[in-house]
């Protein structure tokens, strides 16, 4: 089959790879039907080591059941599925407290011998923990939406719920790519009152408006803190989704919340240290946040997906083809499309 490797940055190929087969009794292969770009596969691919091996790319994907091996249950040849962006037994200690990230016997896409997404196929170890069932035809228009199931939409979801948005509460979403918004559509969900994007893309942020944010903030750093504590009387916001990972953007996001506020950062972080002097404490801030656990957060969501009442999938702003998967990561990455579709 063809699949997406990297080799170092700006070097995206899609190459024949071995066929993906049942190794072990909890797996399944899934046929890719819709795969994407991720914001963070734009890290390796502005400053990835040159390679000879190559890295298997993708980690959001959904696609029909092709085989499943014998310990596998609740799953058949031609079911349509998502998979969260990390593999998961769903049964340890860990993922039955909702964080399967830190699944015990779990791993990451693309690694290992495990297949990437952005391929025509891919191997899915412990199935029957990962994959969820979409109820949906191969052909559905809601195909692109359900993807967003895979990362985007439970990311922003869980920097939404780490920040203790709830009714009535006010918070600022910083950084305006496909997290960034569906932070915002995650808020709105959830009964924020203010919602409060900060991005200089305006056909982003105009997405952004459409999604639920009641004003954006275009201007960066001291003058972007300021912005933000003018709108709100002096004070910031209660929660502040960072989605970004720059320390630039952690200065931001301290500068806006609100005493007693919580920050919640799902940005890749590109820092180690983090400036939380004596004058937070006084604040008492909280930070938190990390990556999403999707898995946990996927039954909450799909019925809000499959009834139409919210459309994550408006952040695909191009489709691509497998063998043009190089163009959508230079696409990505000049800032000229917001998020790749991949369709096999
Ligand atoms: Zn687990």
């Amino acid at each position: 089959m063809r699949a997406t490797l990297m080799y170092g940055a700006g070097d995206v190929r899609v190459e024949d790879v071995p066929d993906p087969v049942l190794r072990e009794p909890a797996d399944a292969v899934v046929r890719v039907l819709r795969s994407c770009v991720c914001g963070s596969d734009l890290w390796p691919y502005g400053a990835m080591p040159a390679s000879e091996q190559g890295r298997r790319m993708g980690h959001e994907f959904l696609g029909v059941v092709a085989d499943v091996g014998s310990r596998v249950s609740g799953l058949k040849r031609g079911d349509v599925v998502v998979a969260p962006f990390v593999w998961a037994d769903n049964t340890c200690d860990f993922c039955r407290e909702g964080l399967q990230t830190s699944c015990r016997h779990g791993g990451q896409w693309g690694l290992n011998g495990v297949d990437g997404g952005q391929g025509e196929a891919v191997r899915v170890p412990q199935a029957q923990g990962t994959l969820v069932k979409l109820l949906v035809g191969e052909d559905s228009e809601l195909l692109p939406s359900l993807l967003t199931l895979s990362d985007v939409l439970c990311t922003g979801h869980h920097g939404v719920v780490t920040s203790r948005v709830a009714p009535g509460r006010s918070v600022t979403v910083i950084g305006d790519g496909a997290v960034g918004l569906s932070a915002v559509l995650a808020a709105e969900r959830l009964g924020a009152e203010r919602i409060i994007l900060m991005g200089r893309h305006t056909d982003r942020t105009d997405l952004g408006r459409d999604f639920g944010a009641t004003d954006v903030v275009a201007e960066r750093g001291e003058e972007g803190i300021e912005r933000v504590r003018e709108l709100t009387g002096g004070d910031g916001t209660h929660a502040v989704v960072e989605c970004v990972g720059t320390r630039q953007s952690l200065e931001t996001a301290l500068g806006v919340v609100r005493d007693g506020g919580v920050v919640s950062r799902l940005g890749v972080s590109q820092y180690t240290e983090v400036p939380m002097g004596f004058d937070t404490l006084m604040r008492n801030i909280t930070l938190t946040g990390g990556a999403a656990p999707a898995r946990a957060y996927i039954e909450e969501l799909l019925p809000d997906v499959l009834d139409g009442k919210i459309e994550p999938g408006r952040v695909f702003d191009r489709t691509v083809g497998l063998d043009e998967v190089s163009d959508g990561y230079r696409a990505m990455a000049d800032r000229k499309a917001l998020k790749v579709l991949i369709q096999p």
